[in-house]
């Protein structure tokens, strides 16, 4: 099987869908990998390393979309739409309920696009978007901090305050891996942290990992107005896995809070829970939401590469390995079959048909 890994061209998009170890693993199984040239530029990986293992290294991007599967990490974007087609496999990060012109794109394309972050392994849990969202989780304490300085229009807190005041307040709305990763480097910072999730399974696993540390508290419409009231940084770490984020902050419960904090909407990639969220980009990432800062970055692990590839292709690598052994056979395993998006033009996944009201 021919494997293409093309160029990432999404805004500050520097991470590459294969490492030169998977790479070795995909042609000591007897397949031809093709990697853009510069592929492993912005994570720093060579052409050379690659090649070095066995890898073809082409040109033009339309040499490794024209593989048999592809590979990526993000969503094409709309320049990528030509080059979709059918009979193609394509496997990367889609999103789909946020985004209505992608997935029209992959329909009337007919690519047999299978969503990273939909895949669910036996035990519930999504492999695929974990690691990313540990990595989120934890970018999201570390830019909140940044834009709570003042100079940056924030309301000039010092999260882990200093003897003698009070530490910085951060709500977190989610208990998952985005949540609890977020709450744990704002537990490092010695912030006040308080967690919340509509799941009680959830706050019992976050009370096991933190303890007093951390406040736990059920997700209701009050409970959240009401923490927000105080908080100077609020990470939104929400998912309904496939379907489009709860809004759970509205404009008026913005208006409501402190001025200079700042609002963090991690799950900005399926459309968002805040009322004002709209997606960022690295070149422009904030704006301001009646006196408070909103961060709605899509792609936040793109700009921490050298840690999100390995950290995304170490979980990606064996799934990639049994599509490239079995083609659309690889759809049998029930794991790979969840993450099934779209198919011949035809859309498998009801979340997105009911998130663009089209038929599934
Ligand atoms: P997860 O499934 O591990 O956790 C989500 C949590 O949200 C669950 O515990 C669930 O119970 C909770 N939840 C659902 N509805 C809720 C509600 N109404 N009120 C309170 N809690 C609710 O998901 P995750 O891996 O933590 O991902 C969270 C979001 O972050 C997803 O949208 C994911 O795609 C996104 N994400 C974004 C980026 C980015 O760069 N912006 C990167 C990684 C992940």
């Amino acid at each position: 099987m021919r494997i293409g890994i093309p160029t990432e061209i999404k805004n500050h998009e520097y991470r590459v869908a294969l490492t030169p170890a998977g790479a070795h693993h995909l042609v000591t199984s007897g397949h031809d990998v093709l990697v853009q040239s510069g592929a492993g530029a912005g994570s720093h990986i060579t052409d050379e390393e690659y090649a070095g293992v066995g890898a073809r290294i082409v040109d033009a991007a339309d040499d490794a979309w024209a593989a048999d599967v592809v590979c990526k990490v993000k969503e094409p974007v709309p320049e990528e739409y030509g080059r979709l087609r059918d009979g193609q496999i394509l496997f990367t990060y889609l999103h789909l309920a946020a985004d209505e012109s992608c997935t029209r794109a992959l329909l009337e394309a007919g690519t047999t696009a299978i969503a990273y972050e939909t895949v669910r392994a036996r035990d519930g849990s999504l492999p695929l978007l974990a690691p990313m969202s540990e990595v989120a989780g934890r970018l999201a304490t570390q830019v909140g901090a940044h834009y709570l300085l003042r100079s940056d229009g924030g309301r000039g807190v010092l999260l882990g305050g200093v003897p003698g005041t009070s530490p910085g307040k951060v709500v977190v709305l989610g208990g998952g891996s985005v949540g609890r990763h977020a709450a744990a480097i704002a537990v490092g910072l010695r912030a006040d942290v308080t967690v919340l999730d509509i799941s009680l399974p959830v706050l019992r696993d976050v009370d096991r990992q933190f303890g007093s540390r951390v406040r736990t508290l059920a997700s209701t419409t009050h409970a959240v107005e009401t923490e927000l009231l105080d908080a100077d940084l609020v990470v939104g770490a929400v998912l309904v896995a496939g379907a489009r984020a709860p809004r759970l902050v509205s404009h008026e419960v913005v208006e409501s809070m402190q001025q200079g904090s700042v609002l963090v909407d991690v799950a900005v990639d399926q459309g968002g829970c805040f009322e004002d969220t709209r997606p960022t980009t690295h070149d422009d990432p904030v704006f301001d939401v009646a006196g408070s800062t909103f961060y709605c970055v899509a792609n936040m692990p793109g700009v921490v590469p050298v840690t999100s590839t390995r950290a995304l292709t170490s979980a990606t690598l064996p799934y990639l390995s049994r599509i490239a052994d079995h083609g659309l056979g690889a759809l049998g395993d029930p794991s790979l079959r969840t993450g099934l998006a779209t198919h011949r033009g035809a859309l498998t996944s009801t979340e997105v048909a009911d998130a663009h009201e089209l038929l599934a």
